[in-house]
């Protein structure tokens, strides 16, 4: 459940005691730190109205559970924690994001007060979300970890991106079955009231390209094996399949005035950083830090005057345990001035840059998007 696209969203992981308290002790400091970064103005107004603090100036997330949220305010120059719960138990891991989205909502209507904090655009934006039925036209291999799914027809007639690194949602058939069990009327509310066997499982995936023309998307799906639902469709992905894909979404948002993009990208997000530098305007330049297994995994990237392109190389360690990227950050000289840095990979990586990048080079949060694209997990559990 990350900040932008906060996976926030995604499908049902199957029954769990208590998902929320298994996530939070494999993630819980990230997890907290990402919702600090995407909502510090819902925070406060969470913990201003809810938490009968009206005068606070400041909020910070420094606990979550099931049934609601611990909040530090400060108000009058000292910290008070302060608790707000949930109209009801989260049941899902992935629905922790609309726990806070409900809470913010119901602060905004007590309080009285106009205004919009970033939880609140992000639910304005999703009201024009849509479910889009489309098919599989084609599937070819890239590498044997890559693969090219081609959708085409159908509601993507309609289709329009929204930035560089559009993304959707795509919905697929719960285990074991072939066919949709979803319509056009989808909605995540509708998604946590569904029997556990009717309820659609699913990712996040970038389209790399979009020909209006043909009605025509490209996505490419790293191929990470069977134990994530998605990894597991797109390998068997064939011309014909039926595909419902939610969205379309944005999470690039650089500043006026943004003269140099720092990407940073694992496999997974190299399809958006690609599509990104397609589209940089001219006299912007780009350093590219790109994570793949090795030379024979590279992805086409746009090179030309103005991008600097360094690639890193796993060298046979897995995905999501090596500190490469974080470290290539690091060692960079001093950014320019006017630096936006976008990227995209594992949850851990991705807060680790984020902290340096904040902490230690200075800059503003609004200069910084970097998304957790995926989270590693040491028993292969989704998420
Ligand atoms: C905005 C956004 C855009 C994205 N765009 C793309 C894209 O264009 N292409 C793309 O391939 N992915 C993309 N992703 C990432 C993709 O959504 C995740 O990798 C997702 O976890 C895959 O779901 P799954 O069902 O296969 O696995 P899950 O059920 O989520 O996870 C199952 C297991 O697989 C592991 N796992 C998940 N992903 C990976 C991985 N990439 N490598 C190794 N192990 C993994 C997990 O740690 C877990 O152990 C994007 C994510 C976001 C948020």
């Amino acid at each position: 459940m990350t900040a932008a696209p906060h996976s926030g969203d995604a499908a049902a992981t199957g029954p769990q005691a208590d998902p929320v308290a298994e996530l939070m002790a494999a993630a819980g400091p990230a997890i907290l730190e990402e919702l600090d970064e995407a909502y510090p103005a819902s925070l406060l107004l969470v913990g201003r109205i809810l938490g009968g603090r009206t005068g606070a100036t400041d909020a910070r997330i420094v606990g979550l559970d099931r049934n609601g949220v611990e909040l530090l305010l400060r108000d009058g120059g000292h910290d008070h924690p302060v608790r707000v719960e949930f109209a009801e138990p989260v049941t899902d891991a992935d629905l922790i994001t609309r726990a806070l989205f409900d809470l913010v909502r119901r602060a905004r209507a007590e309080s009285g007060e106009e205004g919009e904090t970033e939880a609140e655009r992000i639910d304005r934006e999703r009201e024009r979300l849509r479910t889009f039925f489309t098919t599989v036209a084609s599937v070819e291999d890239v590498h044997p970890h890559l693969r090219r799914i081609t959708l085409r027809g159908g509601d993507l007639a309609t289709f329009e991106p929204v930035g560089p690194d559009t993304f959707v949602y795509f919905l697929l058939p719960p285990p074991g079955r072939r066919e949709l069990t979803v319509d056009r009327t989808f909605t995540w509310e509708l998604h946590a009231r569904m029997p556990e066997d009717e309820r659609p499982v699913g990712a996040y995936y970038t389209v790399r390209r979009w020909r209006p023309d043909v009605q025509e998307a490209d996505v490419l799906v790293v191929l990470h094996g069977d134990d994530g639902h998605a990894s597991r469709w797109a390998a068997r992905a064939a011309p014909g399949d039926p595909v419902a894909i939610w969205g379309p979404r944005t999470a690039y948002h650089p500043p006026p005035g943004t003269a140099h993009l720092l990407v940073v990208a694992d496999d997974t997000a190299l399809p958006a950083a690609a599509s990104v530098l397609e589209q940089l305007p001219p006299g912007t330049t780009a350093t590219v830090l790109a994570e793949v297994a090795g030379e024979d995994e590279h992805q086409e990237l746009p090179g030309g005057e103005g991008i600097d392109v360094t690639w890193l190389h796993r060298d046979g360690a897995a995905p999501g345990t090596t500190t490469l990227l974080p470290d290539a950050v690091r060692a960079l000289p001093p950014l320019p001035a006017r630096t936006y840095v976008w990227g995209g990979g594992e949850s851990r990586a991705m807060t680790a840059i984020r902290r340096h990048v904040r902490s230690e080079r200075g800059l503003p949060r609004d200069a910084v998007s970097l998304l957790a694209y995926w989270r590693r997990t040491e028993d292969g559990a989704a998420r």
